[in-house]
């Protein structure tokens, strides 16, 4: 049911029988259509605004590989950007306070598609300023209204912009670039609470998926379950801040995320809680929390695979096509042998890019190491069938000490190439670094390695 005083908005250029039209239109399809059939809307046409993030001249990153997921560390609360490979953007909820100047940082001029899970503060406390300060061409929520100052602050951001176009979030697909936004069925307005009518959006590029569902508790998510609308995702926003109450076992059976995002900061209210985290864990997931990382950013492929960018890397756009995707982590695989972005692929597709693939370093070398800087090394082991260009591949430590494979470089089917820190002459199996002094740190030290394309494909920590 539309709250009186909202209907219109949708189409809100149009004449109002006309826009009334267009409402009833879209709920009766959304009463009776099936999700393919449901009424769709392409972001398209703004790609020419968004000139791709620049490549750098140590890494030329192509700009059409990755869809960016960034939770921006806006403390208690929620906002999630969404960096099609095209460059159209989408924006999931914009924090309890002001996160324009974050956005500017990221290079983000304008938002396609301005989504409000639910109209709690800590969610769109900075949507007005938002909507004032860029251009916004869809705005979306539940069509719920609320009391508050911050939810009038809102709606009068709105009216002031009369060309934003308000679609309500039936059950719908967006296209966000190559990628896209199918919105879930909400429970009627009128049997629960906001955070249970939280609009709830699967993002889709290729084999990549991502479930956003902004506060959902235990009666949405077991809503979505029955009706069978939960897939298996790459990436899991924990609803409701990794609440206690914003999980279930059969949720998280359906979901099988490989990571799980807590966008949370300091708050009075246990977020996240503690059986939320043991359940994350249980399914293997890696937990990434904004409380502890800042911004973190998923860089998903096409293939599945994934990149894990944290912090002030995440923080940046051009950081993030500069390749330096530093700090990325696996949870629940061997630490010798962690692999990012290990996808649940079918075997011999291109999807798993970094399966067969070992990393392992030699620390300690014979002597004096920074005497011997040859005699440190890593070694990087491909057991698959098939050679792999690592052309362009860089490899780094912790403090950001980097490699860059050259041209031409193979890493053969059943082989392995040897990086030595000091120098010497690459010969196609054993490369130099050049450096005169250690680089691996002998009492620990992590070591990235990073695609052509800047996704981290393997983290070894010893
Ligand atoms: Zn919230």
């Amino acid at each position: 049911m539309q709250t009186p005083g909202r209907v219109g908005r949708e189409g809100r250029r149009a004449p109002v029988a006309a826009a009334a039209a267009v409402i009833l239109g879209l709920l009766a399809a959304a009463a009776t259509a099936t999700l393919s059939q449901a009424p769709r809307v392409e972001l398209q046409t703004g790609s020419t605004a968004h000139p791709p993030a620049p490549a750098t001249a140590a890494l030329p990153l192509p700009p059409d590989t990755v869809l960016r997921v960034t939770f921006l560390d806006v403390g208690q609360g929620d906002a999630v950007l969404l960096q099609a490979p095209e460059g159209q953007t989408a924006l999931v909820d914009a924090g309890p306070g002001d996160i324009v100047p974050m956005l500017r940082e990221m290079g983000v001029e304008r938002i396609d598609l301005l989504v409000a899970t639910h109209p709690h503060a800590d969610h769109v406390g900075g949507m007005a300023r938002v909507i004032r300060s860029m251009p916004v061409r869809f705005y979306m929520d539940n069509g719920q209204a609320h009391t508050t100052a911050t939810y009038r602050r809102l709606m009068t951001a709105l009216d002031e912009r009369p060309e934003i176009t308000y679609l309500e979030a039936v059950s719908r697909t967006i296209s966000l670039g190559s990628a896209e936004i199918e919105v879930l069925p909400l429970l009627p307005s009128a049997t629960t609470d906001h955070n249970n009518r939280s609009v709830a959006l699967v993002v889709r590029f290729g084999d990549f998926r991502v479930l956003l569902s902004g506060d959902s508790e235990v009666r949405q998510l077991t809503h979505l379950v029955g009706l069978g609308v939960v897939p298996a995702v790459t990436l899991l926003k924990a609803p409701h801040h990794g609440s206690d109450n914003g999980v279930t076992p059969e949720f998280l059976a359906a979901a099988r995320p490989e990571v799980v995002v807590i966008s949370v900061g300091r708050n009075r209210y246990g977020h996240p809680g503690p059986a939320a985290l043991r359940a994350f864990a249980g399914v293997g997931a890696t937990v990434l929390r904004t409380d502890l990382e800042g911004h973190v950013a998923i860089l998903g492929r096409r293939d599945g695979g994934y990149g894990v960018a944290r912090g002030e890397q995440a923080a940046s756009a051009r950081e993030l096509g500069a390749g330096r995707v530093r700090t990325g982590e696996t949870t629940g695989a061997a630490a010798e042998d962690a692999v990012i972005g290990a996808v649940r692929a079918v075997p011999g597709s291109a999807a798993a890019a970094s399966r067969g693939l070992r990393l392992r370093v030699h620390a300690d070398a014979p002597g004096d190491d920074n005497r011997n800087p040859n005699g440190e090394y890593a070694v990087l082991e491909n057991s698959r069938g098939s050679d792999l260009s690592i052309a362009g591949w860089t490899l780094c430590d912790a403090a950001n000490h980097c490699f860059r494979f050259p041209r031409g470089a193979v890493l053969a089917a059943g082989g392995q190439v040897v990086v030595h820190t000091g120098s010497g002459q690459d010969d196609g199996i054993r490369y130099f670094m050049g450096r005169g002094r250690a680089v691996w740190n002998n009492n620990g030290d992590t070591a990235t390695l990073i695609d052509a394309a800047g996704t981290t494909v393997l983290v070894f920590r010893y």
